[in-house]
């Protein structure tokens, strides 16, 4: 966003990145998502075309860097995420963060609640609440929200998945997410519904009370967001994702994230250019809490 670079204690909303792919079962790269989301974000213009809002005349703003990371070794990497998360919430800011393959956002979700568990708007062509693969391995991109709910940081009660599709390795795959209490939105019913139908729906099952928003960029059709590990087709639209982000406006959201853009399969830079523009929409979001 051509930002100063500051630290989180000077800001009011910290935008950070987390170059970690490690929890990739299969498709890597999202580890470079941060370096092109920057890149691509310096296209970002200063006010929203929609509601008139300049994020940065309301809300100190700036580029907090990267959090560390292990690239070798996946549990020091959820600790450093951890901590970096942490520090931020102990600095006041809202973090709105830039991945990384979805696994990063249980350290973020760690750093963050540290009381009761909060609510989640989550915008995916997958769950990701997965038990385990390859074996016992609990921490992957298909795990991080069965984790942490296990782990008292979502109320899976207050937890809608949006945008859900594609073909399931077994029919039982949905289930625990299901029997936990999950709202799972598939793309059918959004297509039937539509956004507007979709996102008061969304509204009314978070509430007023704290919230995160996660956002994979894999629920924008691969036709307008190739570069991503896991494509599925059929997916939303741009400007349906544009849309739904505006209507998270005036929610009590502690944090969000961008996450699985992977610039090795976005030659173009489209899908990083779709991120940047999802992440601006975000900030003015985040920013309108400062109004
Ligand atoms: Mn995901
Ligand atoms: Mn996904």
């Amino acid at each position: 966003m051509r930002l100063p670079q500051a630290s989180p204690e000077e800001v009011d909303i910290a935008l950070v990145g987390v170059p970690f792919d490690g929890g990739t079962t299969n498709r890597p790269g999202p580890r470079h998502g941060p370096r092109e989301l920057r890149n691509q974000s310096s296209l970002m213009r200063r006010v929203h075309h929609v509601t008139g809002l300049s994020p940065y005349d309301v809300a100190r703003i700036a580029d907090c860097g990267d959090a560390p990371v292990n690239p070798i070794d996946l549990m020091d990497s959820l600790a450093k995420i951890e901590g970096f998360f942490d520090g931020i919430r102990h600095a006041g800011a809202l973090p709105l963060a830039a991945g990384g393959d979805h696994l990063v956002s249980l350290p973020i979700l760690r750093g963050l609640v540290k009381d009761s568990p909060v609510g989640m708007i989550h915008f995916d062509a997958h769950t990701d609440t997965y038990d385990s693969f390859f074996g016992d391995n609990r921490y992957t991109h298909g795990t991080p929200f069965r984790r942490a709910i296990e782990e008292g940081l979502l109320d899976p009660r207050r937890v809608i998945q949006i945008g859900l599709r594609g073909a399931i390795s077994d029919a039982t795959n949905y289930d625990w997410a299901r029997e936990a209490g999950i709202r799972l939105l598939f793309i059918e019913e959004f297509t039937d519904r539509g956004v507007k139908d979709v996102m008061a729906e969304a509204r009314a099952l978070v509430g007023d009370r704290p919230t995160y928003v996660s956002f994979d960029i894999d629920v924008i059709d691969p036709s307008q967001a190739p570069g991503t590990g896991t494509p599925e087709i059929g997916g939303v639209s741009t400007r349906e994702a544009q849309q739904m982000v505006r209507l998270l406006d005036g929610l009590n959201i502690i944090g969000a994230d961008v996450v699985e853009v992977s610039p090795p399969f976005d030659p173009s830079g489209l899908t990083a250019l779709t991120g940047a523009t999802i992440m601006f929409e975000l900030l003015c979001v985040l920013a309108g809490r400062f109004r």
